[in-house]
């Protein structure tokens, strides 16, 4: 199958699912998570009317960025992001979708001040309290939330989470239940109702995503196949 042929049968799964609560594919953004991906196979994506294309590495999207390879598609940062390294990524990208430190949100202010602009971002959720992983906790959330609000160069637009790795079938629809209920809560407490994007949802999930209230699903080895990490 091809690059093309995988995001339209995406496409049409996204849709049944986006249809059981009420909405359409075209309420749901695609982001193709391209990491190890060449640039050729990104322009591909972006023929095939690809949404966005999502990277998670600093360097490889640095590479990528210098050949064109998005060319025609927004792009979003969705990896870990490490301090050092934010001054090459605000800017560069039209969402940092993974900020998961108060050190973080300081950190992509100050490089936003000065160059001047607002950068969008999510706020990165860690919904199952996993030790390995990034964001903020559940239970630190609504403070992350009234931080990034007193930072001019920042503007929150929802947030995003990567839960556990399932060990069962539909096994993470009550992470996601959670992060829908956590973006409501504080969107219309703190943010008039204003945040826009719930980014949840993988190869493996993503219509379960969607079925708890997903609107942004972050797609890589259905997209572009299984990725070599022995290369
Ligand atoms: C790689 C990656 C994805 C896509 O994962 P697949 O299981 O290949 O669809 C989504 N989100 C993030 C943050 C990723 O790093």
């Amino acid at each position: 199958m091809s690059i093309a042929e995988n995001i339209a049968a995406i496409r049409t799964r996204i849709d049944a699912a986006a249809r059981e609560t009420g909405r359409t594919a075209a309420d749901i953004t695609l982001v193709g998570a391209s990491k190890m991906n060449d640039a050729a196979a990104c322009r591909e994506a972006i023929a095939a009317g690809i949404d966005v294309l999502g990277e998670n590495r600093v360097q490889e999207m640095t590479q990528k960025l210098s050949e064109n390879a998005y060319e025609g598609a927004p792009l979003h940062f969705i990896g870990h992001l490490q301090r050092n390294k934010v001054k090459q990524v605000v800017g560069k990208v039209d969402l940092i979708e993974s900020v998961g430190s108060a050190e973080l949100l300081q950190e992509i202010e100050k490089v936003a001040a000065k160059l001047d602009i607002v950068q969008d971002i999510l706020l990165e959720v860690n919904i199952g309290g996993e030790e390995a992983k990034s964001g903020f906790a559940p239970e630190a959330l609504a403070d992350a939330a009234a931080l990034a609000k007193t930072l001019p160069h920042i503007r929150v637009r929802g947030l995003m989470a990567i839960p556990p790795v399932e060990t069962e079938p539909h096994g993470n629809l009550p992470y996601f239940a959670k992060v829908q209920s956590l973006f409501v809560d504080i969107s219309a407490k703190m943010y008039d109702n204003e945040w826009e994007y719930i980014s949840m949802g993988m190869s493996g999930d993503f219509e379960d995503a969607i079925r708890a209230g997903s609107n942004m699903v972050r797609v890589g080895t259905a997209i572009f196949g299984a990725r070599n990490y022995t290369k």
